[in-house]
């Protein structure tokens, strides 16, 4: 059995916040406004995982209304969310993430961000991809105004 869900996400950025991508730190003069870190891959990423199972999305499950969600480590949010996953009897076949940001350039920072989402995820990095593009300087990302993510998992579960 296989189950595939996508997710979106979408922060904008402001000068002299940390900028977090896939559990990453990237060396940026600007960075995600946000109620967590603004780890705006992994919330992507997190939307997909529970979109395959129809749990709802981030939002929902970790309310930015709620203080114990201030400043936290969007990390902690995935491992929540592959607990899920596992406690259903699923696992993490493989995740392809797409960012588009402007500046800096992520490129560098592609097999760490990998690497750490495999971790968290309990998978090889090579189930994780990640890309990076510009929107060639059009749109709220082209002007530098935000980060867009979009993200696609696929789960499978062994048949009884
Ligand atoms: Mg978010």
């Amino acid at each position: 059995m296989f189950r595939i869900g996508q997710g979106y996400d979408v922060h904008q950025l402001r000068e002299g916040l940390p900028m977090w991508l896939c559990g990453v730190q990237i060396e940026s003069p600007v960075g995600f406004v946000a109620h967590s870190d603004g780890d705006v891959a992994i919330h992507a990423l997190c939307d997909a995982l529970l979109g395959a199972l129809a749990l709802g999305d981030i939002g929902h499950l970790f309310p930015d209304t709620s203080a114990e969600f201030a400043g936290i480590d969007s990390k902690i949010l995935l491992r929540r969310v592959m607990d899920l996953v596992h406690d259903r009897g699923w696992h993490l076949v493989n995740a392809d993430i797409t960012i588009a940001l402007q500046a800096p350039k992520v490129a560098p920072y592609i097999l760490p961000m990998r690497e750490c989402i495999a971790s968290v995820c309990g998978v090889d990095a090579d189930a994780i991809s990640v890309k990076a593009t510009t929107t060639e300087r059009l749109g709220f990302v082209g002007r530098k105004e935000g980060c867009e993510v979009w993200a696609i998992a696929l789960l499978s579960h062994k048949a009884e």
